[in-house]
């Protein structure tokens, strides 16, 4: 079976209607913003969120060059890159680390590193907190934080990766910006209402923006449980909110402190 057929019927398989898969309470709802708790006495997400990065405002605050860092590749990133899947609820607090046992595995998910690579790269030389406390990579965080709370919709690593690159080639937010005008830019700025109606129009659902400083940071589609897309509800704090004109600047390859910037490679040592 090829790789389109399998997802084709992936998603044939758990399609339900928005609200038809049945709601699975394991405990009491917590206040807050982050409720974290063992897998036991979590309650079922509500829906899907996919986050993008923008990595033309995220790498112009890098510093330090690595060969894991995109930042630091010497071809334009001009495209959203993921951040990552994460599941919510509706009232605005969201699960994490659902499953201590469930560690990641690069083993698991060897036939999509190529694409993992380009599409969902670190933006960073540090390596993340892992929900044991320790530091890995990228992607450890966010199946470790994120894909295991995902159940009963994704159960495993490979499912959790290969999902969210399908949802982000479906929606190709990059390509619905650039046929509408929204060219990335260093000296342009575009109307915040513009780019919302855009991808609005194409995904027939409404994205949440999140901006550093007038410039888009991160721009986040929702979805429901069967992956139809769902409008996102504007829970972005003040300080992440963007203005009614933001700019989409172009990414600029870093070469920083006299190294010498080189095409990104899969090892993760300083040069
Ligand atoms: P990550 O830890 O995956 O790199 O980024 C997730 C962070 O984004 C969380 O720690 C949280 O502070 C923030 N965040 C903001 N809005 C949301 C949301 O709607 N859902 C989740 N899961 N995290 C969010």
């Amino acid at each position: 079976m090829d790789f389109l057929t399998f997802m084709s019927v992936f998603l044939l398989l758990i399609s339900t209607s928005c609200y038809g898969l049945s709601e699975n309470h394991h405990g009491d709802e917590e206040g807050g913003l982050l409720v974290v708790a063992p897998a036991k006495q979590q309650k079922e997400f509500d829906y899907f969120l996919l986050a993008l990065l923008w990595p033309g405002t995220l790498c112009q605050g890098t510093n330090h060059c690595c060969s894991a860092n995109a930042c630091c590749r010497s071809n334009a990133t001009s495209m959203f890159t993921i951040h990552g899947l994460w599941v919510n609820y509706n009232d605005g607090t969201w699960p994490a680390c659902c499953n201590n046992g469930s560690n990641f595995d690069i083993k698991k998910i060897t036939p999509l590193l190529g694409g993992l690579q380009i599409y969902w790269p670190s933006l960073s030389c540090n390596l993340e907190s892992t929900c044991d406390g320790g530091k890995g990579l990228f992607w450890a965080h966010e199946w470790e934080k994120h894909g295991t709370c995902a159940t009963p919709v994704i159960w495993d690593e490979y499912t959790y990766f290969l999902t969210t690159l399908n949802i982000y080639f479906k929606y190709n937010i990059t390509k619905i910006l650039i046929e509408e005008g929204y060219i990335p830019s260093n000296s342009e700025k575009y109307p915040l209402g513009g780019i919302v109606s855009a991808i609005q129009n194409a995904v027939r659902a409404t994205p949440l923006l999140v901006c550093s400083d007038g410039a888009v940071q991160e721009l986040r589609l929702c979805f429901c449980k069967n992956f139809e897309p769902q409008d996102c509800p504007n829970n972005v704090t003040p300080e992440e909110a963007c203005p009614r004109y933001v700019s989409l600047p172009e990414y600029v390859p870093r070469s920083l402190g006299g190294k010498r910037s080189i095409p990104w490679s899969s090892n993760r040592e300083a040069i």
